[in-house]
């Protein structure tokens, strides 16, 4: 039986940063993965000659991002891309009304404000909201203050329900109140024209990963865990379970003993949200050169509403769409063909016959993917901000949990799920680490590794 110093438990980005960091400071240590491939959800598919994005494509803000610096370090290319659809109002944007209709700039201004407004009411709302509810109860209350019509209305509540869908993964009524307190960006938003699973990559070389390594049970004891797996058992002085949350929540791997209350009760409460995206080639551009984000208001826009500009990447005429939250699960039960069909039909509905056929698509299907079982996780109703951080654990000593979920300052993200790889290390090794070693180590292991 092989044993080391810790295993690790999925080949994510939190994963591997905590085995990195573990290895560099001087540790045995072994990550097994279920999958073939490293990266989890940061899944990049070069298969069409240029790179797609199926998981994370953002870092979600530059400013003072431990995140942004190590890519930086490793002189990872990014292209400055906000998203904004969600910051209304910071990037060309192309809106369509109710009707379908293009709306001109005063109303798409008004727009604007009326979000901005909405959402300034709604800091003091969730501010006095109370146990058990939602953010659809935040938001209705301030809707119904504004006295707007509601035609006003509804284009605002579209906004705050597809916000919380893209965010979290869920439908605005089961998110608590405070499920989007975190949600703040610091400056602009890149994304990778490489493709954003390079950063995994580069910081696993050189580790030992066995792939294809589905664990399915983790037993502690006093002194260390064995983890099993359909290659044999592992044992160790400490195991970090960094899988998904969807993952713990589903019993996909067996805990003996079972995992106490502080560990169980996050796990039970916080969601595990779906969000997935639908990539479109078309033949041509039917969108204006500028415009970072076609977006659909009111009605037209209750199902597909927000099409980004992605044709930078591909150096074709592309655009990403998502499904996200219920409608997310339902996509994922209908065949590519539809989907497909499907969104070229509300494409038209705004643009009529301009909108030729795909000439290659993307779908992906997250919350069916047996080692994900869904996007990220959220505050759902019963849960709070603390869950996240709680779900670390350590338990007995021996077990640490680390991923998206288990980083409360900033879940549901790539930064997070890296930090939370960090504090793993930090506290098996008991010892702080300096994080911008990281890109050191990797640098210096690839210039020794090219000489
Ligand atoms: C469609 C989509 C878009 C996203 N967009 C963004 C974005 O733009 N920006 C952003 O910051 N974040 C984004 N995210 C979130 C981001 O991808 C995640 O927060 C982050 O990658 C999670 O990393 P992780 O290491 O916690 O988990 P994962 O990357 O999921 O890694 C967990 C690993 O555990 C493995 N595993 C699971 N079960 C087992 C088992 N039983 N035995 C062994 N191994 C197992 C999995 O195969 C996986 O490799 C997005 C996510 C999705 C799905």
């Amino acid at each position: 039986m092989t044993r080391v110093d810790t295993i690790v438990i999925g080949a994510g980005i939190a994963g591997v940063t905590c085995a990195r960091l573990l290895a560099d400071a001087g540790q045995s240590v072994v990550v097994l993965e279920a999958r073939d491939r490293i990266g989890g959800r940061m899944h990049t598919d070069r298969s069409a000659g240029f790179a797609v994005d199926l998981g994370a494509s953002w870092i979600h803000g530059i400013d003072d991002s431990p995140l942004w610096n190590l890519v930086h370090a490793l002189g990872i290319p990014t292209l400055e891309f906000t998203v904004g659809s969600f910051q209304p109002g910071g990037r060309p944007m192309e809106l369509f009304d109710d009707t379908g209709a293009p709306m001109d700039a005063d109303s798409s201004a008004r727009w604007v404000a009326d979000v901005e407004s909405a959402d300034r009411a709604l800091v003091d709302e969730i501010a006095r909201s109370g146990p058990g509810d939602t953010y659809l109860d935040v938001t209705e209350r301030v809707l119904d203050r504004t006295g707007w019509d509601p035609q006003r209305i509804d284009e605002v509540r579209e906004f705050f329900r597809h916000r919380v869908e893209e965010q979290c993964g869920a439908w605005i009524g089961d998110l608590d109140a405070h499920g989007l307190d975190e949600d703040a960006i610091d400056g602009d938003e890149v994304i990778f024209p490489r493709g954003y699973d390079e950063l995994p990559r580069r910081i696993a070389h050189g580790l030992d990963i066995r792939l294809s390594h589905l664990v399915t049970r983790v037993s502690r004891s006093g002194s260390g865990a064995t983890v099993t797996t359909a290659q044999g058992d592992f044992q160790a002085d400490h195991v970090v379970v960094a899988v998904p949350l969807g993952v713990l929540k589903a019993g996909a791997v067996e805990f003996e003993p079972a995992l106490p209350d502080h560990v169980a009760g996050p796990i039970g409460r916080l969601g595990m949200g779906v969000f997935n995206k639908v990539f479109l080639q078309f033949p041509d551009r039917f969108w204006a050169e500028d415009s970072y984000v076609l977006r659909a208001l009111g009605e037209p826009g209750a199902h597909w509403h927000s099409w980004y500009d992605v044709s930078a990447i591909s150096g074709r005429p592309t655009l990403l769409t998502f499904a996200a939250g219920p409608f997310g699960r339902h996509v994922q039960t209908m065949a590519d063909d539809e989907v497909v069909a499907d969104v070229v039909l509300a494409l038209r509905r705004l643009y009529g016959e301009a909108v030729g056929d795909p000439v290659a698509h993307r779908v992906t299907r997250w919350g069916h993917d047996p080692f994900s079982r869904g996007s990220y996780s959220h505050i759902a109703v019963g849960a709070s901000h603390r869950d996240h951080d709680a779900l670390a654990g350590p338990v007995d000593g021996v077990l640490h949990f680390a991923g998206e979920a288990t980083w409360g300052e900033e879940p549901a993200t790539v930064g997070g799920a890296l930090y939370s790889g960090h504090r793993a290390a930090e506290r098996i090794t008991g010892r702080t680490i300096d994080l911008d070693d990281l890109a050191k180590n990797v640098l210096e292991r690839e210039r020794r590794g090219s000489d």
